[in-house]
């Protein structure tokens, strides 16, 4: 928990989100700036500010985080039409906010990587 991370007060529910899954492990919700008709976004509870973050002995959580995306995906709908999972780290990925997250996009064909 870090006091002045967004994604840690939605985790504790001192902040509203559209929460759509949630385990001991993770939380899931809605992306307030959707860029798909499905933009979930998925985090672990612990905070790492980034994937180059997490200590080598606790990615199992991240394990949890893609056993998450899959429930959602076909809870969504999107599962087998496909959809696009992302994690951006750093400057040059354009991450905004430093509490690991998983993107699940789908709903429309996500075009190429580019
Ligand atoms: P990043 O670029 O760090 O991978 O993406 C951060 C994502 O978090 C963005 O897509 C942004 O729309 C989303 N986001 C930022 N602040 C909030 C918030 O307070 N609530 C929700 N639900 N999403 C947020
Ligand atoms: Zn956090």
């Amino acid at each position: 928990m870090s006091d002045d991370c967004i994604f840690c007060k939605i985790a504790s529910g001192a902040i509203p989100a559209e929460k759509v899954f949630e385990n001991e492990h993770v939380v899931a919700f809605n992306d307030i700036n959707p860029k798909a008709p499905v933009h979930v976004l998925v985090v672990p509870k612990a905070h790492w500010e980034s994937l180059n973050e997490i200590p080598a002995d606790r990615l199992d959580d991240m394990g949890h985080v893609f056993d998450a995306v899959r429930r959602i995906a076909a809870k969504q709908g999107v599962a087998d039409d496909g959809y696009r999972v992302v994690i951006n780290t750093n400057r040059n990925a354009g991450q905004e906010v430093f509490h690991v997250h998983v993107h699940i996009m789908g709903g429309r064909p996500m075009g190429s990587m580019g």
